[in-house]
């Protein structure tokens, strides 16, 4: 366990180093390239969490910046995240059953299905801790020409129904230097993240019904420094009284994620511009 967690460090020192130098490499090389930043404390070392977002110049929504030059890669990567976990148990039910477990058993079901369908999968979380919301989102927003999908079990709702959410209106905020604020870092993304939780929820309400048909809007503070199309799935509910009623879910679930991801990658094209990656 603790070998483990020593792991996870490290794959976050690195992960700060490349956010760094994206962001440094960036301002240097994409102005006008919308790119995000941790706007916490300025007292922070280089590498606290910062995320330079050279998608969202290049995203399905926004022309590409970079001209013929740039080369262009799609989406292939899906940062899957287990909410909760650690001293967070998340929601719990009568009998027990606590949210961030059933949401870590559930991830590896959906991992799976995403790898069979030719996607590459990044857990936020591989065991009981509890990541901050952004270290979480640190993670996505290092990686290129990712989606970030969070998992949770909701306390409320019709069970064997499943909701997909995304961030509401966040007012797309540049400052002086460029920037995007790090907690703003969804704002040049809703679209995106709409289309794909749109797809996603269609998946969903064909094999769950009573399930919404299209994605609902909430203020999801995990989404909202995410800088990538992001969407939060939750299961109802907690409340059943065997765990077994959400396990017999997961499959569906992880199908329908699999299959809205693949049905969102034709829209989602990320630019790829030599020299600003590793
Ligand atoms: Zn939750």
């Amino acid at each position: 366990m603790a070998d483990r967690f020593d792991m996870l460090l490290n794959v976050r020192n690195v992960i700060r180093m490349t956010i760094f130098f994206l962001v440094g490499a960036g301002s240097l090389a994409l102005a006008g390239g919308a790119m995000v930043h941790s706007a916490q404390s300025p007292a922070q070392a280089p590498g606290a969490p910062a995320a330079a977002s050279p998608q969202a110049g290049a995203s399905a929504q926004v022309a590409s910046p970079f001209g013929a030059q740039a080369q262009r890669s799609g989406l292939n990567i899906v940062v899957l995240d287990p909410a909760h976990g650690g001293t967070d148990p998340g929601a719990r039910g009568t009998g027990g059953i606590r949210e961030s477990e059933i949401v870590l058993d559930l991830a590896t079901q959906v991992r799976r299905a995403l790898e069979l369908a030719g996607f590459q999968v990044v857990l936020t979380r591989q065991g009981n801790e509890n990541p901050s919301f952004d270290d979480r989102s640190a993670i996505a927003n290092a990686q290129r020409g990712a989606v970030f999908v969070t998992l949770h079990i909701s306390s409320t709702g019709l069970p064997g129904t499943v909701r997909v959410y995304v961030n509401s209106d966040l007012a797309a905020v540049t400052e002086a230097n460029g920037l995007i604020p790090w907690d703003r870092a969804q704002a040049p993304f809703l679209g995106l993240s709409k289309k794909f939780g749109d797809l996603v929820q269609a998946m969903l309400v064909q094999r769950f019904k009573g399930s919404p048909d299209t994605a609902l809007t909430a203020g999801v503070r995990q989404l909202r420094t995410t800088a990538a199309p992001a969407i939060a799935v939750e299961i109802s509910s907690i409340v059943v009284e065997d765990r077994a009623e959400l396990d017999r879910m997961a499959p569906g679930v992880a199908d329908a994620i699999a299959r809205g991801a693949a049905a969102f990658k034709p829209s989602y094209v990320v630019a790829n511009v030599p020299g600003t990656l590793p």
